[in-house]
Parts: C-alpha cells; sequence; structure tokens
C-alpha cells in the first residue's frame, strides 16, 4: 500500500518546496488563515479513568475561540465519541462487535457535541457538526456539497466540529483513523495549515521512549521512501503504527497544499505556540503538486467504493 504512495511521490511534477531558510521560517506559520486542529481522544480524557479531561477541553475551546477572534477561519476534528458512548453505556471495556462500538459513537457523539457547544456558547462562539465517511470523498455530488458547506460555515465564522460518522461506518467506507480524516478535510476545505494534537512530541528518527538516540526531527521538506522506511523500521509502535498513519496524512496535506505540523497535545498551549509562529512539534512543508487528486487518492488506498 505505501509502495504505492512511494511511486507517487517520486513524479516529476512533484516540486520540492524550496529548501532555503525562509521555508523553515515558522513566523511564517503567523500568517495562516485557514486551519485544521485534530484533537485525538487520549488528548482529551484522563489517562488514568478514560473520562473527559473538562479542564483541557475548556482550554481547546478558549485556543480556538481566540484563533477565530483573530479572524482566522477554524476547523476542529475531534475524537472521543465511542470513547464518551462507552462510559456513558457503563461499558467497561471497548466495545468488541460493530453493532455495540456503533451504539457507542451514537450516545458518545452527541454527549461530546452538547458539551462542545456548551463550552462555545461561552464565549458567543458558533461550532456545528460535520460527520464522514470516504463516502463523502469519493461521490462527487457529496464531495461539492461538503465542500460548499464548509466554505459556507467558515465564511459565515463558524466553527465545524468534524468525525468521521462511525454509526453507519463499517470497514469498506471507515477512514479508520482521525490523522487521515483531518488531512482528507484539510485538502477539500483547501486549509493552509493542518495541526496534528499527537501523544508524542513529533517525529523522531526512532522511539524516543526507548532509544535515547532518537532524534528529533523539526522539518520534514519531503516525504520520501526514506522517511516511511524509517517510520516502519523503528523499534515498537512508534514504527509500525502511529507515525506511518502520520505520514499518510502528512502525503495529503503537503500534497493539497497544505503545510502540516505533529505537536503534543498534553499540552493544548501548543495550538497557540505554533500559530505564534514559535518552533513547537515537526513541521511538515506543503508541496505544490497539481497533479493530486484527493479522490483517486481514497480510491487507490483502500479500493474502489460502490
Ligand atoms: N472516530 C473515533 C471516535 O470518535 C476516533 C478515531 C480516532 O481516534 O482516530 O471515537
Amino acid at each position: 500500500m505505501t509502495d504505492m504512495i512511494n511511486k507517487e511521490t517520486q513524479a516529476a511534477d512533484v516540486q520540492p518546496a524550496a529548501a532555503d531558510k525562509a521555508a523553515f521560517d515558522r513566523s511564517a506559520l503567523k500568517e495562516k488563515k485557514r486551519i485544521v486542529i485534530k484533537v485525538g481522544s487520549s488528548s482529551l480524557v484522563h489517562e488514568m479513568t478514560g473520562e473527559l479531561d473538562l479542564y483541557k477541553l475548556e482550554q481547546l475551546v478558549r485556543l480556538l475561540c481566540d484563533l477565530s477572534n483573530q479572524g482566522k477561519e477554524v476547523i476542529l476534528v475531534s475524537s472521543g465519541a465511542i470513547g464518551v458512548g462507552r462510559k456513558a453505556l457503563g461499558l467497561g471495556k471497548r466495545p468488541d462487535t460493530l453493532p455495540l462500538k456503533q451504539a457507542c459513537a451514537s450516545v458518545g457523539q452527541a454527549a461530546l457535541m452538547m458539551i462542545y457547544q456548551k463550552l462555545f456558547n461561552e464565549y458567543n462562539q458558533l461550532s456545528s457538526q460535520i460527520l464522514m465517511t470516504k463516502h463523502t470523498i469519493v461521490r462527487d455530488v457529496s464531495r461539492r456539497n461538503a465542500r460548499n458547506t464548509f466554505n459556507q460555515l467558515l465564511q459565515m465564522g463558524v466553527i465545524p466540529i468534524v468525525n468521521e460518522n462511525d454509526t453507519i461506518s463499517t470497514d469498506e467506507i471507515e477512514f479508520g483513523d482521525n490523522d487521515t480524516l483531518s488531512a482528507v478535510v484539510a485538502s477539500l476545505a483547501k486549509a493552509d495549515l493542518l495541526i496534528l494534537m499527537s501523544d508524542i512530541d513529533g517525529l523522531y528518527t526512532d522511539d524516543p521512549y526507548c532509544c535515547p538516540d532518537a532524534q528529533f526531527l523539526e522539518c520534514i521538506p519531503v516525504i520520501d521512501e526514506h522517511l516511511y522506511d524509517m517510520a516502519r523500521g523503528a523499534s515498537s509502535d512508534f514504527g509500525t503504527g502511529g507515525m506511518v498513519t502520520k505520514i499518510d496524512a502528512a502525503r495529503i496535506a503537503t500534497d493539497s497544499g497544505c503545510d502540516m505540523i505533529i505537536a503534543n497535545g498534553r499540552d493544548f498551549r501548543n495550538i497557540h505556540r505554533i500559530t505564534n509562529g514559535e518552533n513547537v512539534g515537526t513541521l511538515f512543508l506543503a508541496h505544490k503538486n497539481k497533479n493530486f487528486n484527493l479522490t483517486q487518492y481514497i480510491e487507490q488506498r483502500h479500493g474502489h467504493l460502490k
């Protein structure tokens, strides 16, 4: 699967962003106007109990409202539906059947949105919900409608809150992870910055938790085979799961002309630091790949959908 992706990377018409000093100058990030921020479940819940971390949620909402007050257009991609639903339904362990998972998502998504709307309302900030599946992207009418809806909402100063439509998603139509979903949203909405709030500071040459020699990578000008090899070959889960998915997300975002940053979601103030031009997280530089086609990419990667 990744081989196919890597071959695409080598296409002659992919122009690496100028690798000069200016391209690495983080102060350019201050000028970003349309920003997608992805927050994973692990950044939203208490590690010990799995219950929502209300302090962090409030902080996140306040930060996003402030970005909107600065005149930025903000899209939030938030996970948490299944986890919140599971807690609400009093289930001890992760749901192990599809109907149970979807029931959890149904309860949890509504509960999560109620909390988000309550918090956004405190700052007089309108927010809305958009739930997507791969069908949204591969069907021309749905894709156009979704893009128009994002544009309309952002024009009116609303902050859309996006998640996968977990209640109806099955293997064939699900993105499966919100890293991919957020990159798809960034591409669809023609965002100029995507921030993935992760459980790690950014990209390392190896797993920093077990390899003291692991080096932090501040900037990735080009996503190539070498980068995938590094992520795949690194020790522990660091290499086999999360990071490859994040590099895939970076492929979608940067080929669509959107810079992407992976930063640590333990401290949401990193969002403020990034948009203030500070050197936080790993920055993947946008490329101009005029041949990138989101629908084709999704179909190539996930198979043809009816
Ligand atoms: N859509 C899932 C949820 O809201 C999360 C997927 C992910 O965390 O990547 O629970």
